[in-house]
């Protein structure tokens, strides 16, 4: 039914590829599978820690014993839970465990406990901003818990593979996205999104070099306005920039076999990234395939609206309604907000420095000063040499006209480098703006002087006002509040 609504949707010209017969749109969903912030496994106390030993973090349980029994762990379930709410999703009371089965030698059970028919959280949404401004809504189609599973080491050895169990039973969410998306660009922008939210409710760390937030991409391509085309899944793709690539490889090749007279296989393939190809891996499974069927280990999970609320109150302000107060209470562009509440240090950081002063001069100075500066070094927030108080100072010296913006820029910069108070360090160095008009008046009419060709010059040609400007500041050491060096020339050179 969907697929009907969908095909009179209007299309963005802008985001369709072209091939040799014409105009082509991609359509994409995504399964993401978020690791749950939890102290240990999704059914045995065995710690999540990452990092130890090979098969140090493995019970009895994860690692399939005979006769052991699974015991759901209740913070994955509370996570879980407030995934749902950040994803304004439904959040179902009643839910059950699936034995969804497979052989793979780091699966000790021979199945992944899963969930199939009744996930823990239905139909949701994520509002997705783009980098153009525009934003979109993502439609998610539902979220479930599963194990992970462990992991196969074929380099250890010449001669043998092993296997380390620490993951297994960790405790995974499944995240699927109705196929809402039209570009790598969408793509990308909705991994994002997604990745700020989890971590906002500190649900999952989104740590994707950690292999903790893997992406399932399914693309297919369609003429506009016709039905869905056949898709096919690229599988654990582990960073956004080749969710984009993967994307873009994988509909010029399915856009290329189709024009060619073609059709795609629906099949589940691999992207490499240093061949820039996707290639098979193995024709799709149906869920037939998994024999799937109620894990008769464990009773069907069941909460009330109590448990639900309790969760729902301990939430934390969420990016989208962070975003829409900043806009709000500090005169923010919806872009500059954005850029801020994409993570919940920098937005805390920025509200530090805006409490009390102009919130549109504070984002500036966060946005680029500081945000540029830290990628410069590639430091993170967190351990940013300039604190925000320090920032904060130095937004109030530009504001009591103590300092000029510029003279700003060279106070910042021996912070960061040096540290100190910024107030100390414009009086200890002598940087206090000079406002003194009759200071500024005897520099100004000492330049006048020395350059009568340049002042008749300007008075044909105002833009030469810069080079006057510029002068000025030269001679105050840049120290001249230029607000007044401008009034003073335009005065003294006639200019309108
Ligand atoms: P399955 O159960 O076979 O994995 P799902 O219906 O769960 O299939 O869909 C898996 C993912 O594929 C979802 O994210 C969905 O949005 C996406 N998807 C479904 N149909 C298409 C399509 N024609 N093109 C691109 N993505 C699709
Ligand atoms: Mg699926």
């Amino acid at each position: 039914m969907r697929d009907l609504t969908l095909m009179n949707a209007p299309v963005n010209p802008k985001k369709l590829i072209k091939g040799a017969l014409g105009d082509w749109e991609v359509v994409i969903g995504m399964e993401i599978h978020a690791q749950v912030t939890s102290r240990s496994k999704l059914f045995s106390g065995a710690p999540t820690a990452f990092g130890a030993e090979p098969n140090d973090n493995v019970s009895l349980v994860d690692a399939a014993m005979p006769g052991m029994l699974p015991v759901i762990n209740r913070e994955c379930v509370a996570q879980a839970v407030r995934t749902g709410l950040g994803l304004k999703a439904q959040i179902n009371h009643r839910s059950v465990f699936d034995r969804k089965n497979y052989f793979y030698p780091d699966l000790p059970q021979g199945y992944q406990i899963s969930q199939y028919k009744s996930p823990i959280v239905g139909e949701g949404e994520v509002l997705v901003d783009l980098p153009d401004g525009e934003s979109i809504t993502v439609g998610i189609e539902r979220l479930h818990l599963e194990q992970d599973a462990g992991k196969s080491l074929h380099d250890q050895s010449p001669t043998m593979s092993f296997v380390d169990l620490n993951r297994s039973g960790v405790a995974l969410m499944e995240i699927v996205s109705k196929p809402d998306l039209r570009s790598s660009e969408e793509a990308k922008a909705y991994v994002t999104k997604l990745r700020t939210i989890l971590r906002y409710l500190g649900t999952c760390d989104g740590d994707m070099e950690k292999g903790n937030l893997r992406a399932d991409v399914n693309v297919s391509v369609r003429k506009p306005g016709e039905p869905f085309g056949t898709r096919c899944e690229i599988k654990n793709v582990n960073s956004i920039r080749f969710i984009g690539q993967a994307i873009e490889v994988e509909a010029r090749r399915q856009i290329a076999i189709i024009e060619d007279g073609g059709t795609i296989d629906q099949e589940t393939r691999l992207f490499d990234p240093n061949k820039g190809e996707t290639r098979s891996m193995r024709s799709k499974e149906e869920a037939h395939d998994y024999r799937y069927f109620p894990d008769p280990d464990l009773l069907p999970l069941e909460f009330d609206q109590a448990f639900v609320d309790g969760l729902a109150a301990g939430l934390p302000e969420l990016p989208d309604a962070k975003k829409a107060r900043f806009i709000d209470a500090y005169g923010l562009s919806p872009y500059d907000a954005t850029v801020l509440v994409a993570e919940r240090a920098s937005a805390d950081y920025f509200e530090a420095v805006a409490k009390g002063r102009d919130g549109k001069i504070a984002a500036n100075w966060v946005i680029n000063e500081l945000f540029g500066r830290l990628n410069k070094e590639g430091k993170s927030i967190e351990d940013s040499p300039v604190s925000a108080d320090q920032l904060g100072a130095i937004v109030d010296l530009i504001g009591d006209n103590t300092i000029s913006g510029k003279i700003a820029k060279d106070v910042f910069e021996i912070v960061w480098s040096e540290g100190g108070e910024p107030r100390q360090i414009v009086e200890s160095r002598g940087l206090r703006q000079v406002t003194d008009t009759g200071a500024i008046e005897a520099a100004i009419d000492q330049i006048i002087a020395a350059n009568p060709d340049k002042v008749e010059q300007a008075k044909a040609k105002p833009t030469l006002l810069g080079w006057f400007v510029g002068q000025t500041m030269k001679a105050t050491g840049g120290k001249a509040n230029p607000a007044a060096v401008n009034a003073l020339l335009k005065a003294k050179l006639g200019i309108e």
